[in-house]
């Protein structure tokens, strides 16, 4: 049910890797409707389902205008002026088991620790290869991802999940036939049509036809914690050098997105209405852009939260229909994956299984916890007080889970770690430090080397790191020889 990035995901995921022996998908949308079609920026993990699936990284860049991205920058956050880059990579390394950036604390010099990484030295300079596979390599240290066109890529994935075998209707969905367990037995269009089938997944979007209305899934509300629930967006021409990374700049009622695609850049400011109003924003994401706008503004409007469960009966939720955390972190389309993931293990016999149901909700649920906690310390720590949006994210409650994770950072730099997930250490260490949160103490056992051993260390391991950058290629120029640019 839908046909937006999550539908079209979902039907290409069935059909490549379970294949018709497992499930036929027929997928059910309307151009009418349309899709959200914003979206440009993703985590590295969207590599290993185009991969999954067979897609070649070139190809795929080619349909989609796609740039490469390590990570992203984000400018005014803890104060006005400053700027750091949360990568996708580590920060130098561990040694014996200590975790690097305590023995720069222990240096005295934990303001540096972004001169360590390599995916931050490399975006500073507008360059770009992929990672090396040797692990003794600095160039090996990072991981990508890419920022793209969002209205190319469900067509795109369209066309491949059509030819292995994915049935489409176009029309509206006007009602939907339930069971008296409720379970979904039809979907009924707005041309007569009757759709049966044994597993729907709901992919509508906001809207939420399956979940939300017909099953009746209540949302939980996270706007006390994320009051952001407006975007105004706008495309512009690019006007300097193709940077590999997305740019989140503070801004007094929200924040404002700058995604270099290929053929253009993407602009947005995602903004609270109880401190802002529309045509405010649009004015003011207008005076920001660097060019011309390409089309007029676009206006969303959305709701921090989720469904409180995924799965219910025979309804699976994937996409904006089962929740939403806004785009700070380009988090979206890896919820999707995700859940996709989560199907594909746990994909249901006749009857559905409860257990799986509830594995199924509990990985999501985790998941969709531990990304809230992290968005919400980019907005709650900060020195700003320049306007009441930023008075009110300074001095609000953080849920119990993020005020523990910052206690433990601020008293010895030790970070909560999770065998899986999303946002692991090196994550938590950039944005922690990145918006002020610093440690008053260390791990005992980066004391050590002496002193002269750990400064010279740290030198050499700086020097190494820019000398690494400086071979890679500029961003553009790879896109350009990897067979990777848009026609
Ligand atoms: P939609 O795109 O809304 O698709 C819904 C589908 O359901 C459509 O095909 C529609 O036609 C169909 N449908 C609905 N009702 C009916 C009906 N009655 N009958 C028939 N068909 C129907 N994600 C990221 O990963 N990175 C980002 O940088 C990012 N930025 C974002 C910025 C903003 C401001 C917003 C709002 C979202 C952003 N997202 C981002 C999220 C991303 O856009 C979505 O996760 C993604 O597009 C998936 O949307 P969807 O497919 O769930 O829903």
């Amino acid at each position: 049910m839908g046909g937006g990035t999550a539908g079209w995901m979902t039907a290409a995921a069935l059909a490549a890797v379970a294949g018709r022996s497992v499930a036929e998908v027929h997928l059910v949308e309307s151009e009418e409707i349309g899709i959200v079609g914003v979206g440009e920026a993703t985590l590295p993990h969207i590599r290993a389902f185009n991969t999954r699936l067979g897609i070649g990284e070139a190809e795929f860049m080619r349909a989609t205008g796609a740039t490469f991205k390590l990570g992203i920058e984000f400018c005014d956050w803890a104060r006005i002026g400053d700027s750091y880059i949360h990568p996708f990579g580590a920060f130098g390394h561990d040694v014996d088991g200590v975790g690097f950036h305590h023995y720069l604390s222990r240096a005295g010099q934990i303001a540096t620790l972004p001169d360590y990484s390599l995916p931050v030295v490399a975006a500073r300079h507008a360059k770009f290869a992929p990672p090396l596979e040797d692990p003794r390599s600095l160039l090996s240290t990072f991981g990508y991802a890419y920022q793209f066109d969002a209205t190319r890529y469900a067509p795109f994935l369209r066309a491949r999940a059509e030819r292995q075998g994915v049935a489409r209707t176009e029309g509206r969905v006007v009602d939907v036939e339930q069971s008296a367990t409720g379970d979904v037995v039809a979907v009924m269009l707005d041309d007569g049509q009757r759709i049966t089938g044994d597993l729907f997944i709901d992919c509508s979007g906001f809207r939420s036809l399956l979940l939300g209305q017909a099953m009746g899934e209540p949302f939980e509300d996270w706007s006390h914690w994320l009051p952001c629930d407006r975007a105004v967006a706008v495309p512009c021409a690019d006007a300097g050098t193709l940077k590999p990374y997305t740019t989140a700049t503070a801004m007094p009622a929200g924040w404002r997105w700058r995604i270099p695609l290929q053929h253009r850049v993407g602009n947005g400011y995602v903004y609270s209405s109880a401190h802002l109003d529309d045509g405010a924003a649009q004015d003011a994401l207008l005076r920001s852009i660097e060019s011309t706008p390409l089309a007029d503004p676009r206006m969303l409007r959305f709701k921090a939260g989720r469904r409180a469960r995924s799965w219910v009966g025979n309804v699976i939720a994937v996409g904006l229909a089962g929740g939403f955390l806004e785009p700070l972190e380009s988090t979206s389309i890896y919820l999707i994956q995700l859940a996709i993931t989560q199907l594909l293990e746990l994909f249901p016999a006749t009857p559905i299984s409860p257990i799986d149901r509830d594995a199924f909700n509990r990985v999501v649920d985790l998941e969709y916890d531990r990304i809230r906690d992290f968005l919400i310390l980019h907005y709650h720590a900060t020195t700003r007080d320049d306007s009441p949006f930023w008075d009110h994210v300074r001095t609000m409650d953080v849920p119990d889970t993020l005020a523990e994770k910052m206690t433990l950072f601020r008293q010895r730099g030790r970070v909560m770690t999770y065998r899986e997930g999303v946002f692991l250490e090196p994550s938590w260490i950039a944005v922690y430090l990145g918006q002020g949160v610093v440690p008053k103490g260390y791990d005992q056992r980066a004391d050590r080397p002496s002193d002269a051993a750990l400064v010279q260390a740290l030198a050499r391991l700086r020097t190494e790191t820019r000398d690494a950058v400086m071979t890679m290629p500029d961003h553009a120029a790879y896109i350009a020889q990897s067979g990777a640019a848009a026609a």
